[in-house]
């Protein structure tokens, strides 16, 4: 069998008891989420500086730019596509351990993933982060609340809302361009990484650190990788299986190919 097909995927994840799925942009395309890096991705469109901690603690003109684009996008709700519900599929059904993600977008949640590591963040929740945070770490006073919030305070004519407890900015949990990762975060992927049995990288192009080093600590442990992306990833030459494919048709297969397997070995 070729280990470049969704067959040698399905065989890989069939004999799975804790796999760790690690996702990238790639898995949200399908959902109309922009990618950052592709050639048609939203830096063509977009200073990628307006996007730094630094700037948007101290630019409340950005804030408020930042808030009103935010808030048109999620009229309009991207929903989760067939490679999220495979993933939610595939962990229901006890292969996968959860998911490791560097996307932003809560999508893995909607489609009904429980285990799910935001290494980035995320855009649908919001935190207090200090008035006057400094070097990339954010010092709020603990306050935290869903994105609804901050859209029910714009709604409410607030341009740039601020923390109801503390005064300071609010900020959604993504994290920005020399913003540190939150703490604890890289901990809880590790520790589903160290414990998997298969990683399978879906739709990252596995070009940013720290989160790209996760796959490869996997593969020198010993641990079989599979990747499912559009484009080659530096780590390709280390899979057991490579599919070179967008990841919903490819995980929708893999998913519906499982429970003939599961027969077939009962
Ligand atoms: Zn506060």
């Amino acid at each position: 069998m070729s280990p470049m097909s969704a067959d040698a995927l399905a065989d890989l994840l069939a004999d799975a008891r804790a796999g760790v799925a690690f996702t990238g942009a790639g898995i949200s395309t399908e959902s109309g989420i922009p990618d950052f890096r592709s050639p048609d991705g939203l830096w063509t469109r977009e200073d990628p500086r307006d996007f730094s901690f630094r700037r948007y603690v101290a630019s409340p003109a950005l804030r408020e730019q930042a808030w009103r684009r935010r808030h048109a996008l999620w009229q309009d709700p991207p929903r989760p596509n067939l490679g999220h519900f495979a993933l939610a599929d595939l962990e229901a059904e006890g292969h996968l351990a959860g998911i490791v993600t560097q996307n932003v977008d809560g999508l893995h949640a909607d489609a009904g993933s429980r285990t799910v590591v935001e290494l980035h963040g995320s855009t649908r929740r919001v935190t207090c982060i200090g008035t006057a945070p400094r070097a990339g770490t954010p010092q709020g006073c603990g306050f935290t609340a869903s994105h609804a919030w901050a859209f029910a305070r714009l709604d409410a004519g607030e341009a740039d809302p601020r923390c109801p407890s503390c005064g300071g900015i609010v900020k959604t949990t993504t994290v920005s361009f020399g913003q540190n990762l939150w703490p604890g975060v890289l901990e809880e992927a590790s520790a589903l990484v160290e414990r998997a049995d298969v990683v399978l990288v879906i739709g990252s192009s596995l070009s940013v650190e720290p989160a790209a080093s996760l796959p490869r600590r996997a593969h020198r442990a010993g641990v079989p990788l599979a990747i499912v992306n559009a484009e080659p990833t530096p780590l390709d030459d280390l899979a057991e299986v490579r599919v070179r494919a967008r990841a919903g048709g490819v995980l929708a297969d893999v998913a519906a190919a499982l429970p003939a397997r599961r027969e077939a070995s009962a």
